[in-house]
Order: C-alpha cells, then sequence, then structure tokens
C-alpha cells in the first residue's frame, strides 16, 4: 500500500531549503502561510515559480537578469571604464545600494577555496579575463568579502589583472575582517568604496 501524501510535511521540509531555518522555524512558517497568509502564500509560490522560470544571467556580467543583457550593462550612461567585481548578485544589489559607484559590474558567483578544491575555473577566471581586458576596462575594483576566502580571491585576481596591465583596487578597510558584504552596512560599504584604494 502507498503512503498517504503529507502536504504539511512536504511544505515543512521544502522551507527548510532557506537559509538559518531550522525545522521548528519552518514549521512555523508552514502553519502562518497556511492558516494567516494564505494569499501571501499564493504570490510567493508564483513570485517564485516565475523567478525560476524567466531569470537567467546576463551574457555580460552574469547577475541574474530578465534579459540576455541586464540593465545595469545596457546602461549607457554607467562608466565602461570601471568594473566593479562581486561574489553574488546580492552584493552587486549592496554596492549599487550605496549609490557611490557608476560603473559596471562583474559577478564571480563564488571564491576560491583550496580546502574545499576551488579553484580559478570556479570563479569563471577565464571570463572575467576576457571580460575585464576588453581594450575599454580602466580600473578594476575587487569588493569580494573580507573574510580569508574572499582575501584569497581578490589576490589572485588582483595578480592576474596587473599582469595584465589594468589598475586594480580594493574596498577599502573599515569594513570589519572576517564579513561578508550583507553583514555590512551601507554607510560603511559607501565609504569602503569611496576610498577604494
Ligand atoms: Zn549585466
Amino acid at each position: 500500500m502507498t503512503q498517504p501524501i503529507n502536504r504539511i510535511q512536504n511544505l515543512i521540509d521544502a522551507l527548510r531549503v532557506l537559509p538559518n531555518v531550522g525545522h521548528k522555524t519552518a514549521q512555523r512558517l508552514a502553519f502562518t502561510l497556511l492558516k494567516h497568509e494564505r494569499a501571501g502564500a499564493q504570490h510567493l509560490a508564483e513570485a517564485i515559480t516565475d523567478a525560476l522560470q524567466h531569470l537567467r544571467h546576463c551574457s555580460q556580467c552574469y547577475t541574474l537578469s530578465d534579459a540576455e543583457i541586464c540593465t545595469t550593462c545596457a546602461n549607457s550612461k554607467r562608466q565602461a571604464q570601471l568594473l566593479c567585481v562581486v561574489q553574488s548578485p546580492m552584493d552587486q544589489l549592496l554596492i549599487k545600494q550605496t549609490m557611490t559607484y557608476q560603473g559596471k559590474y562583474f559577478v564571480i558567483s563564488g571564491q576560491l577555496n583550496p580546502l574545499e578544491g576551488l579553484g580559478p575555473t570556479d570563479i569563471a577566471m577565464d571570463k572575467l579575463l576576457a571580460r575585464a581586458c576588453d581594450g575599454v576596462v580602466q580600473e578594476v575594483i575587487l569588493a569580494t568579502h573580507f573574510t580569508n576566502e574572499g582575501e584569497l580571491t581578490a589576490h589572485y585576481i588582483a595578480e592576474q589583472l596587473l599582469a595584465r596591465g589594468l589598475r586594480v583596487t580594493r574596498l577599502a578597510k573599515g569594513v570589519p575582517v572576517g564579513s561578508e558584504l550583507e553583514q555590512v552596512d551601507l554607510g560603511t560599504l559607501a565609504q569602503a568604496m569611496t576610498a577604494r584604494r
């Protein structure tokens, strides 16, 4: 005999994919969605399905985008000689929100981590080199995390770019050591961008 589907348990299990959501939080979320937030839950389900179906990676900067080329890359008012390297679309959004940077971006979607076997191919190094050496970019700003892996990644990318004659800068310190960008408040991040060196 087949087991009946346990839909509540399915939902609880599915919610555990969210960061920092343990079993108890997942249970609370599931019952809240089903009892008090049914319209919101429907909207959430549709928004996730729609995003998964229609968002893709921009062919120039690899951030998430509705179109082949994202609005930031397509924006001719942004300074094409500046390229900011970030670890994720979320980090890109944070830098954008500081309102201190008017150049373009490149999302490497990861970081070097020798202990986990993550090397240059895991940060799309070949694509970054091709993008940075397009003849237009003059300065590359490294906005990787201030963790060991983020610093290692910045160091590696800097070496590669300096060897190709590009100017390379790094977000200024002031950002606490060991932090990921999302743990840093926008004011500090804005200062770090303005005082980059
Ligand atoms: Zn783009």
